[in-house]
């Protein structure tokens, strides 16, 4: 029998996330829920942080709107990461308890919610009409929408090579907003961008993973910086999860979380491209459970990894 809070049958927009996590706060009381500044529309970007120990790893999700399947996936991992501390248990190996002590896992399960909301169709949005003249007359395919609400790629928003991204995009005829591939007016144009950047400013992190789909790939480098077990950490997830430990091709390596991370923090950042489906397309429900499957491992190895840095 199934009781989990975290349920895999409804597309996962802001207000589920948000439900789900109060949700998750009755059960397991032992950890706030917080938010890193809003939105552009003025929701709150929610942050937990589960463990108590000095070690930081920060992972984030949905940076892309019609990527809110990862948003569902680092939820159930909550989920799961919450189930097995209160039982104090050891899983697949790992001691719950004390990875918990060593490593504080800050969380962003949501960077981008009006973008999540604009794709999945949420009524606030659709019949807001602030930002339509960006997004209108997309409304067709907007399920395929990856930008943020004013139509900026919040994953090419960030200062690492922000101006080689804007001439890669423009070369390929990206000159305006849009669903995806618009690098922003400047770097760090959009609130979720400098939120973001703000809070790993704050806290400094020694690890992150930023949760992206598709294509069942590990990014793990940022130009040529040399970043002490950088590669040998990317292997052990590339081991367990069975997703490729490799390099973006040219036009998408920059002005990314990661790159901005690891060029200013010289500490391991990666990339995750969860899941396979449709080029361009979100991942369905149905794969949820498969994709879940093939990653839930992967995050007990990064915060192993992570109390070891
Ligand atoms: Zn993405």
């Amino acid at each position: 029998m199934n009781k989990n809070i975290i349920k895999i049958n409804k597309n996962y927009t802001y207000d589920i996330l948000k439900n789900d996590l109060v949700f998750l706060n009755y059960q397991y009381p032992f950890f706030n829920i917080k938010s890193i500044g809003k939105s552009t529309l003025g929701e709150k970007i929610i942050y937990i942080k589960l463990g108590n120990g000095n070690k930081k790893l920060f992972i984030n999700a949905s940076h892309h709107a019609n990527e809110w399947m990862t948003s569902l996936q680092i939820m159930m991992f909550i989920e799961k990461y919450l189930q097995l501390y209160k039982n104090k248990g050891v899983y697949k190996g790992y001691n719950i308890e004390e990875l918990w002590k060593e490593v504080s896992v800050f969380i962003v399960p949501m960077v981008n919610p009006d973008g999540v909301n604009l794709c999945l169709k949420d009524k606030k949005i659709i019949n807001n009409s602030v930002y339509k003249e960006i997004w209108g007359e997309y409304i067709n395919k907007i399920e395929d929408w990856k930008s943020n609400i004013r139509g900026v790629d919040l994953n090419l928003n960030y200062p690492a090579g922000w101006e080689i991204a804007l001439k890669n995009k423009r070369k390929k005829g990206i000159i305006k907003p849009g669903p995806r591939d618009y690098p922003g007016p400047n770097a760090i144009s959009e609130k979720e961008t400098k939120n973001i950047i703000n809070f790993t400013k704050l806290f400094n992190f020694d690890m992150t993973i930023s949760l992206h789909s598709q294509g069942k790939e590990i990014y793990w480098n940022y130009l040529d910086y040399k970043i002490k077990n950088s590669y040998e950490i990317g292997k052990k997830l590339e081991k367990v999860s069975g997703y490729i430990l490799t390099k973006p091709d040219y036009y998408s390596s920059f002005a990314g979380y990661k790159d901005w991370f690891i060029e200013n923090y010289k500490k391991p950042g990666y990339t995750i491209e969860i899941g396979k489906g449709e080029e361009g397309k979100s991942l369905q429900l149905e794969k949820a459970n498969e994709i879940y499957n093939e990653i839930e491992e992967l995050f007990f190895v990064a915060i192993e990894e992570c109390k070891k840095i």
